[in-house]
């Protein structure tokens, strides 16, 4: 179904010392979609994504972006992570930095804007992400529901061509998951082109365009979520639904 694609993984490969952690993993997020990566813990799922971002090499097998290879080193490469931002479980913010500043910095470092300039685009972006009275705080001050929408804020300032989430809600209480599920919501109703790690099966019910579940590092199955969550094909995804659900 993938029209025009921007992310492509074909017959990737790679082993941590014996274990084979990506076998084979063919992938295509097109233009605009939004793919939800599920799955047993170990399958493979944060590899896959960190694959993408080059923060992790690949033994075989070619990943391209926008039709190009993925670039080895340097400033292409700094290049390559501000246009596929990640959001990781836990935030990764510079603790010593204020907000603003947090996500001022690589757009003023990567992007080579100026410091008024960045500074502009992240409080438009604060703004955006409910935050606009937080930006000169720290990061400790704040929860950690906030502290992962600054996350998305600076991964967004970047200008991303797409953004990859590993478990973004997966260190928050309970109550501050919806505040960043619905950024992400309104993020992928507004065609940003997403590769979402998440349990949140109700945030993969309605925001996502197919389904990818991962099992010993491969994909087992790659559907819609009305179809995956409906029928699942597979004994792995059975079981693994049967547990979480
Ligand atoms: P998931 O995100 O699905 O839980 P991961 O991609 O984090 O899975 O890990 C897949 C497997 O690879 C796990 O067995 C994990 O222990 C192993 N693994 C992950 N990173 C490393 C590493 N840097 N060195 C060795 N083994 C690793
Ligand atoms: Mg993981």
């Amino acid at each position: 179904m993938a029209v025009d694609p921007l992310i492509e993984l074909r017959d990737v490969n790679k082993h941590f010392g014996q274990l084979h952690v990506l076998q084979d993993i063919n992938l295509t997020v097109g233009r605009g979609e939004v793919v939800v990566v599920i799955g047993p813990s170990g399958s493979g799922k944060s590899t896959l994504c960190r694959a993408i971002n080059r923060l992790e090499t690949i033994e075989s097998g070619t990943i391209t972006l926008d039709g190009k290879p993925l670039p080895a080193e340097g400033k292409e490469l700094a290049a390559l992570r501000a246009d596929v931002g990640m959001v990781f479980q836990s935030f990764n913010l510079f603790a010593h930095k204020t907000v603003l500043a947090n996500v001022s910095l690589a757009q003023i470092k990567v992007r080579k804007r100026k410091k008024e300039e960045a500074d502009k685009r992240s409080r438009e972006l604060l703004e955006r992400v409910g935050l606009a009275n937080q930006a000169e705080k720290f990061p400790a001050q704040l929860s950690g529901g906030q502290q992962q929408r600054v996350a998305i804020a600076r991964a967004l300032a970047m200008n991303p061509k797409a953004l990859l989430f590993d478990e973004p809600t997966s260190a928050l209480d309970p109550e501050m998951i919806n505040e960043v599920l619905e950024v992400m919501q309104q993020l992928a109703a507004e065609g940003m082109t997403m590769v979402v790690v998440t349990h949140e099966m109700g945030f993969a019910r309605s925001a996502a365009n197919r389904v990818v579940f991962m099992a010993d590092g491969k994909i087992v199955e790659d559907r819609t979520p009305e179809a995956f969550f409906t029928a699942p094909e597979s004994d792995r995804a059975k079981d693994f639904l049967s547990k979480i659900l």
